[in-house]
């Protein structure tokens, strides 16, 4: 829909990208309106309380927002009627395409099955008091003969079908007053009013309509790809050459891979979390098998419908590194990306608002890095000195570099955990 005109509205579409980063109105992290927090009290006239939300895009993050603003409704109850309209381009309100439970088993997540658990925000409690978490849910649901351990990795449609479970138990307990409607279709636009927004919507069977919503919430998750240079050039070349084709991006799987012919060789920029999705489609979905030999080497029994090879290739040459596998999910204390942090960058901005390039992004930025070589250093001396610089940004930085240097001649080790050029950053 990227760039195209409106038919009955004869208006232009807004590129679905730029609607990736501003959230206006809504502070997700407290949820507090931009101009008061919501109280039990009457809001005095001159506020102008909201009497209607927008939410666009209405996958994970998308649904964990409404699950905590509808908690703080219950546990804070609104004077007043309010509505809150969802949006979604497809009715899985809760999976959004990367949960599609309609995608294949072997699609599977990145994120052992043990961590998985949508109500872990307690306070206020949730709407429909607290749901089962991933592992219950699973038990529940197939009651399969050997329970799940939580160490193991399941596919994305699974995952998509409990996150559609838990959309609908929110939908079943909507606190007093407080209404809600889902529009399945693109927002396209966006234009600020007197009061609140306008929001011109295109629903599945391209009719457009307007809706006005005091204060909106953008949770639009990846924004679409936009050609750039180097695919221009692939492009291009592809045109030019019978024998080859160019896929700009791999989703949906299935009809993206199976524009591939069996016996071809493909070439993957990207050896990360989409280059496993794509050989996996080309693989196990081309009806080979993978499968541990005794001696625990892990071999491949192909189906023969395959490309003859695949040929992966990054700037660094090198996976992704993976998650780690034990890795505690323990609090980290923050360093630099702190209330104080912000409050100070606060007072100087002009109107006491923040940009979050400018201002926002290098705080978070300098603080995972920080956090990075906290994990990365294990339990070493470089740890406990990188420990000390406390927030001295340069005194890290020599800290980090001392350590990289002494790992160089280690290479590639060294290059894969200097996250600003292994290319995962
Ligand atoms: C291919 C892929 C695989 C991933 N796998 C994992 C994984 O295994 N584990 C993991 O933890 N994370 C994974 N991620 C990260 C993933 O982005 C998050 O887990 C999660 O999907 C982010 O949720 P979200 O709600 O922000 O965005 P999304 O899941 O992208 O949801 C956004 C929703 O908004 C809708 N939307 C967007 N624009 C509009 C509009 N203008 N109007 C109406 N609706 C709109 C979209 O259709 C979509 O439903 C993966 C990401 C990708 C791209």
């Amino acid at each position: 829909m990227l760039g195209q005109g409106c038919n009955s509205c004869k208006r232009y579409y807004l590129n679905a990208s730029l609607l990736a980063f501003p959230i206006m109105g809504v502070n997700i992290t407290s949820l507090t309106f931009e101009d008061h927090e919501l109280t039990a009290e009457p809001a005095p006239k001159e506020i102008n309380p909201a009497h209607s939300v927008a939410i666009i895009g209405v996958g994970p993050k998308g649904l964990y927002c409404l699950e905590r603003l509808l908690a703080e409704f219950k546990a804070r109850p609104l004077g007043y009627p309010l509505h809150i309209h969802l949006f979604n381009r497809s009715a899985n309100f809760g999976a959004s395409p990367i949960y599609d439970p309609g995608q294949p088993e072997y699609i599977i997540v990145n994120l052992s099955v043990g961590e998985i658990d949508l109500w872990t925000e307690e306070n206020p409690p949730g709407v429909g008091g607290r749901g089962p978490n991933f592992l219950t849910w699973y038990q529940e649901t197939f009651q399969p003969h050997k329970p799940l351990t939580g160490h193991e990795y399941l596919s994305r449609a699974v995952v998509g079908r409990y996150l559609i479970e838990g959309f609908h138990r929110i939908l079943n307990h909507l606190p007093p007053n407080v209404t809600l409607s889902r529009h399945v279709g693109e927002v396209v636009d966006i234009q600020p009013q007197a009061r609140g927004y306008q929001l011109e919507f295109v629903d599945e069977n391209g009719h457009c309509e307007e809706i006005a919503a005091d204060k909106v919430l953008l949770s639009t998750g990846h924004s679409r790809i936009v050609a750039g240079a180097e695919e221009k050039r692939y492009q291009v070349f592809a045109s030019r050459h019978s024998k080859a084709a160019f896929i700009p991006f791999v989703y949906p799987v299935g009809a993206t891979m199976g524009q591939i012919p069996a016996g071809a060789r493909v070439a993957m920029r990207g050896i990360g979390l989409t280059f496993i999705d794509a050989a996996l489609e080309l693989t196990e979905g081309r009806g080979g098998r993978f499968h541990r030999a005794p001696d625990g080497l892990l071999l491949y029994e192909a189906g023969g419908r395959e490309p003859q090879s695949i040929i992966p290739f990054s700037r660094t040459g090198l996976p992704m590194a993976p998650k780690a596998f034990d890795l505690p999910l323990v609090d980290r204390p923050l360093t630099f990306f702190t209330h104080s942090a912000l409050a100070g960058l606060r007072k100087q901005a002009s109107h006491g608002k923040l940009d979050l390039e400018n201002d926002v992004w290098p705080l978070f930025e300098l603080e995972t890095e920080l956090q990075y070589y906290l994990v990365v250093m294990g339990n070493s001396g470089e740890r406990k000195q990188l420990e000390s610089c406390g927030n001295n940004e340069e005194a890290m930085r020599r800290v980090i570099d001392s350590y990289l240097h002494a790992l160089a001649a280690d290479w590639p080790v060294a290059a894969s955990k200097q996250p600003h050029t292994s290319g995962t950053k």
